[in-house]
């Protein structure tokens, strides 16, 4: 059986076949808040130790973790990000953003972000590093980069969990309704393609050569998460579109946060990004700032403080 599949080379799918897988995403998001040994993470995301074990094998082959070998009085190491890891922090940012917009929850919304250069609460916001306009998928296009290719990709995909992600015990996890979401690849490809424009079914099996059972599949999923709506182009048989609802759009930034990971850590065979941005609003080369939205100045991990109550 044929184990791999041909998609055309993308950074967010390069970033998501890394890290993209529901389990990867609650792990880097309890490193993040300090959170790192065995036993804690366990604890904090619900996951079996099988499970959550095979995932800091692969975690760490990928480069975004690294074990420290135990101390004395100390039991079984612990797992620290590395600066491919650290990188993923504008994206935890808009994860955050975008959560806090569509879901309420007491504890999101006790999270406050404060910036320590202007001493702020804010919200983080992505602008055009040209223009400094915020960024808004539909003012942007798409270029082929130097690196547009075919990305042989592995098909194996782990089944979505059945876990919900409101059983996840940890308080910390802020931005779990958005990893329910993206935390299986193909959902999230299918997000990226309907930015690239495309609407139908046809167009994304050609894009996306999964079986067809899991794209109705995925996209019943983001129609019933709002991410998606639907409708019938054609009436016999009754055919239907899908287009980006706001709530959808508001993911771009996310996943331009992905894209420019994935060109910087996770370059494939074909060398520099496969698919470059433009920013029709200004008409440059788009590059997405991560900044505070009360001074504007880009945000650094060790410039922002959150505080969960
Ligand atoms: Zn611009
Ligand atoms: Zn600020």
């Amino acid at each position: 059986m044929n184990t791999t599949l041909s998609t055309r080379a993308n950074s967010i799918n390069r970033a998501l076949d890394e890290i993209g897988d529901k389990w990867c995403l609650l792990i880097i998001q309890e490193v993040f808040w300090g959170i790192n040994t065995f036993s804690g993470m366990l604890e904090a995301i619900g996951a079996s130790r099988g499970v959550l074990s095979n995932r800091l094998k692969w975690l760490q082959r990928v480069g975004c973790l690294r074990k420290a070998l135990p101390t004395e009085g100390s039991r079984g190491g612990s797992y620290h990000l590395t600066r491919k890891s650290i990188d993923l922090y504008d994206s935890a940012m808009m994860a955050v953003e975008w959560e806090r917009r569509y879901y309420r929850k007491p504890a999101l919304d006790a999270v406050k972000l404060v910036h320590n250069r202007c001493g702020m609460a804010f919200s983080p916001r992505m602008q055009c590093q040209e223009c400094r306009q915020s960024v808004d998928g539909r003012h942007v296009s798409y270029r082929a980069g130097p690196g547009a290719t075919i990305d042989e990709r592995e098909k194996k995909v782990r089944r979505r969990s059945s876990i919900s992600v409101d059983d996840v015990p940890s308080e910390r996890s802020v931005y779990r309704n958005l990893i329910n979401i993206v935390g299986d690849r193909w959902t999230a490809n299918l997000i990226s393609l309907a930015f690239h424009g495309h609407h139908r079914f046809e167009a994304f099996h050609r894009e996306l050569p999964v079986a067809t059972n899991i794209l109705s599949d995925r996209l019943r999923l983001l129609e019933q998460e709002g991410v998606f709506g639907s409708r019938a182009y054609q009436q016999r048989p009754r055919r239907f579109e899908y287009y980006l609802t706001e709530k959808g759009w508001d993911l771009f930034p996310y996943f331009v946060t992905l894209l420019q990971w994935g060109d910087k850590w996770c370059d494939g065979p074909g060398g520099g990004p496969p698919i470059l941005l433009h920013h029709d609003s200004c008409d440059r080369p788009l590059r997405g700032d991560v900044v505070c939205s009360h001074c504007g100045e880009a945000l650094k991990a060790y410039n922002v403080r959150i505080t969960l109550n």
